[in-house]
């Protein structure tokens, strides 16, 4: 082997290797999947291919090379608990790939392979093998071709060449849909890294799931197309797709024996060693701290960069999850101060020349780091001292799992992460009734009344519309792309009904008042993406008999498919009628508004708060736009009232906007703002805004006025706090904007007639009648307490307990605060030398409060005014209590209040009873 590779040269070299031979390189997309609700994360090279592969997108190269982002925090590919007690799982991780679309096929790739793995990487032949397809059902052909191209490879040991069946060698993206076989290629590290060697059951060979044979890469042919479980039908272009694990092919060609011991980790690893101060010995013997913290900071800088921030649901409570996780490793470090800031330093000085978010991002991501791992500390260290009482209780018991409603109990007030109640429970010996859990977790959603974490998944739908489209490509009727989309082009020309779905059926005529989906060859409705909102409208005959379908939703239920969905107000359309769409005109001219709105305030944003105040979300609606934003702390008002005057005066100067069709690449370079959390193609649309120099310059979809004075007015109507280190601010344009000035100053107008005031003289007006009526409350309030006092003195009659020989006296006085009613007890002490007083009233609240006292003689008794006043409590819905002489109780129900002053004499005697009771005993 040569000399070492750093991890960055052995990426560059994958990626030029494939450069050398046509390749494109694409970026990574996002970790988090653009277009597409169903992936909580990027979690392999191909979804951001995956429309080129079901011939729904189309690219301008037909073979790339790639180094993909990727996340896998739990399903099937990953469970957390492993990340950092092995040498091999990680949560973030990269995966390099090369590409086919329709272009060379598995002679070229399986000898490209080889040639990377052996010529320019130099590893050792008889060290690799390689496996090819042959399906132990005898339904799909065995893969000879591939086998065949394997036996050609100069130097490559023929008895090498394992087949294997559909677990290993068949890769299917769905139930339905691309797929095919594959060729892996495994890595012999020798005898000594098998760790299984004690087990007699234990093969050691390919695929013998020991850490002797590592698979380094797999080569899929993509070459059938799914229709349903039975049937396997060729395709007409055949493809490759690739994924190689870097972590692990950068351990290999490292010659180290763990993913962790790479030049990947190893620096996060040394700069936790500075702080912790253990000896090299010392962080071998307790190791699994220092992986999870290494992985997970390195993950969480990649998702911070990637705009997913700390949070409470999806994406954003994985991230939060991590964060949690990784500074409780660090409590067993004793690293108890913020310290993953620095680590993520050094990941962004590692990967920020490859992956350039790293460093455009790099004050967000430290501060976020910082400002969750203090939060962490001040919540969750309280968390952790109840889950362990809790656990030791457990043990006592004698039982062994935690319940999930009370794990989910811990996370709901406490902010523990299940992951992390499940950490601590097993490193006691426990565990989590996970499934508890998340029962407790859907019941308290349905409860607060939250929607889906992630939208809808389609559903069955989606099967009746990939039906459709294929039905409509084979007949010509539809392009291979799908529904063509111009949402841009002002002119709407005739078109015809391609289907219609009712109730989840195609149908061939609807009638009026049904909804339906209606299927165009080209639809020049929006629909909603990059936060716009989709278009309103309808749709109407061009000829023949007469009929309206009015449009109020666009979806798209399955790749290449765009339905309008609506009513139909008049007529029976068909499917073959001639068609024209109508775009709800107004409407769009509002979004318009709005979206040119948006970007002005994003550019504002970042011209007075800085560079961090990056978009987290955004909605585009006609009547209002609403734009999130990663800030630290609220806005001042000045800042505000700083970005609303930037935006109106780059709507005064009018400037033109620029709509443009560029690579990726050239936009990239150029300092367009990519939005996280969209989906970019090779080709991306960018919007800039500006006269000479750009005030403004994103890739966007959207549709935008034309300069930027049509939006007329900007006023910002709310600021508030989404999540930890996300901010809101909500706005209004154009004629909402005028509207909503408008009503104000008629709410002022009416004011100053009211008052008889200048507008400039309404304030210190107000000032001076609160500070007078303020005033005159105080002296209502000690007035009425007089009133009280007056009215005890002069009673002449109290009520009387027969049974026990005892005076009291009850009496309800509307609006006396409680420290007035306490007074009057006293005057009733005073003058009364035997006896017990509830006096009643209502608190500012309108909740009713009661004060209760009696003389020294009842308490010998046995009577005691603190457990009268909690009986007194019971009724009125609330607590309270006192000492034997003097209490006080408050509740929730007014009305009851009379009734529980009437119980007064049933609580006495039922007390003196008791004691009487025991006394007898
Ligand atoms: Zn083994
Ligand atoms: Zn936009």
């Amino acid at each position: 082997m040569q000399e070492k590779l750093s991890g960055a040269e052995i990426r560059q070299q994958f990626i030029d290797f494939f450069v050398e031979y046509g390749h494109t390189f694409v970026p990574s997309s996002s970790l988090v999947p653009g277009g597409d609700s169903t992936l909580l994360f990027t979690n392999a090279g191909m979804v951001q291919f995956k429309d080129v592969f079901l011939g729904t997108d189309q690219r301008p190269y037909s073979r790339a090379v790639n180094s993909q982002k990727c996340l896998r925090v739990s399903g099937k590919h990953n469970d957390l608990e492993q990340v950092g007690r092995d040498n091999t799982h990680h949560t973030f991780f990269e995966m390099l790939g090369n590409w086919s679309f329709g272009d060379y096929y598995k002679k070229e790739t399986i000898t490209w392979a080889w040639q990377l793995l052996t010529d320019v990487w130099k590893l050792p032949k008889e060290r690799l093998w390689a496996t090819y397809f042959k399906d132990e059902l005898g339904e799909i052909p065995e893969d000879r071709q591939a086998a065949g191209v394997w036996l050609q490879q100069a130097g490559f040991d023929p008895d090498h060449l394992l087949a294997f069946g559909r677990k290993e060698n068949f890769w299917e993206m769905a139930d339905t849909g691309p797929c095919g076989p594959d060729s892996e290629i495994h890595f012999d590290r020798g005898p000594e890294y098998c760790q299984k060697s004690d087990d007699p059951h234990h093969v050691c060979q390919v695929n013998g799931d020991c850490d002797r044979f590592l698979e380094i890469w797999n080569n899929v042919f993509i070459q059938y197309n799914r229709l349903s479980e039975n049937e396997l039908v060729p395709l007409e272009k055949t493809h490759v797709d690739t994924g190689m694990g870097f972590e692990r092919i950068v351990s290999i060609l490292q010659d180290v024996p763990s993913n962790y011991k790479t030049d990947l980790f190893m620096p996060l690893i040394k700069y936790i060693q500075s702080l912790t101060g253990d000896s090299d010995a010392e962080r071998e013997a307790n190791l699994t701290p220092y992986r999870v913290i290494a992985d997970h900071t390195r993950a969480t800088t990649f998702l911070i960069a990637d705009g997913v921030v700390p949070g409470n649901i999806g994406r954003n409570y994985v991230c939060r999850m991590l964060i949690r996780r990784s500074a409780r490793f660090g409590m067993k470090l004793d690293l108890n101060e913020p310290f993953m800031a620095n680590v993520a330093r050094i990941v962004i000085e590692n990967y920020g020349d490859f992956y350039p978010e790293l460093k455009r991002n790099a004050a967000a991501i430290m501060d976020s780091l910082t400002r969750e791992e203090k939060q962490f500390k001040k919540t969750v260290a309280a968390g952790l001292d109840h889950l362990d009482e809790i656990l030791s209780d457990l043990r006592i018991g004698g039982k062994t799992i935690l319940d999930g409603a009370l794990a989910f109990d811990l996370y709901a007030t406490l902010g523990l992460p299940l992951e992390i109640t499940r950490d601590v429970a097993q490193e006691q010996g426990l565990d989590v009734d996970t499934e508890g859990f998340q029962e407790a977790m859907e019941a308290h959603r349905l409860a607060s009344g939250a929607g889906e974490i992630f939208g809808e998944m389609g559903g069955e739908d989606v099967q009746i519309y990939a039906d459709l489209l294929a039905k409509l490509q084979q007949s010509g009727e539809l392009r291979a792309t799908g529904v063509a989309y111009s949402p841009y082009q002002p002119i709407h020309e005739p078109t015809e009904i391609l289907a219609l779905v009712r109730d989840g059926k195609a149908v061939d005529k609807v009638g009026v008042g049904e909804q339906v989906a209606v299927l165009l060859p080209r639809t020049w409705f929006y629909v909603e993406a990059g936060g716009q909102v989709s278009d309103t409208g309808q749709i109407v005959s061009v000829n023949g008999n007469k009929w309206t379908i009015k449009i109020t939703e666009m979806q798209k239920p399955a790749a290449g498919v765009i339905v309008h969905i609506g009513e139909v107000l008049e007529g029976q359309p068909k499917v073959g009628d001639r068609a024209l769409v109508q775009v709800d005109q107004d409407r769009r001219h509002q979004i318009m508004r709005n979206h040119t709105a948006t970007h002005l305030l994003h550019a504002a944003l970042q011209d007075i708060l800085g560079d961090h105040a990056r978009q987290a979300g955004s909605l585009v609606a006609p009547d209002r736009l609403r734009f999130d934003f990663t800030h630290p702390q609220a806005m001042t008002r000045q800042e505000i009232l700083a970005v609303e005057a930037h935006v109106n005066q780059a709507i005064l100067a009018n400037y033109p906007l620029q709509i443009a069709e560029k690579s990726l690449e050239q936009a990239m370079e150029e300092g367009a703002m990519a939005l996280f959390g969209e989906k970019y193609g090779a080709v991306v649309r960018t919007i800039s805004i500006g006269d000479q120099e750009d005030l403004s310059y994103e890739l966007c979809g959207g549709t935008h006025v034309d300069e930027t004075g049509d939006i007329g007015l900007f006023l910002i109507t709310f600021e508030g706090s989404v999540a930890a280190g996300v901010r809101r601010i909500e706005a209004v344009t154009g004629w909402r904007a005028y509207q909503y000035a408008r009503e104000r100053m008629n709410f002022l107008d009416q004011a100053n007639t009211f008052l008889g005031t200048a507008p400039s003289e309404l304030l210190p007006k107000i000032q001076s009648m609160e500070e007078e009526i303020s005033i005159s409350k105080k002296r209502i309030k000690s007035l009425e307490g007089k009133l009280v006092k007056i009215k005890i003195k002069e009673q002449n009659q109290l009520s009387y307990v027969p049974e026990y020989d005892i005076q009291y006296l009850t009496e309800i006085f509307p609006n006396v605060d409680i420290g007035a009613l306490r007074e009057s007890t006293d005057i009733f002490q005073d003058n009364y030398t035997s006896g017990c007083i509830v006096l009643g009233s209502t608190d500012s609240n309108k909740n009713p409060i009661i004060v209760t006292a009696i003389t020294e003689d009842l308490v010998d008794k046995g009577l005691h005014a603190g457990k009268i006043a909690k009986s007194i409590a019971k009724i009125i819905g609330g607590g309270g209590g006192g000492s034997a002489r003097l209490a006080q109780a408050g509740g929730k129900d007014k009305d009851k209040l009379r009734e529980a002053l009437d119980q007064v004499p049933n609580i006495l005697k039922n007390m003196l009873d008791e004691k009487k009771h025991k006394i007898d005993k």
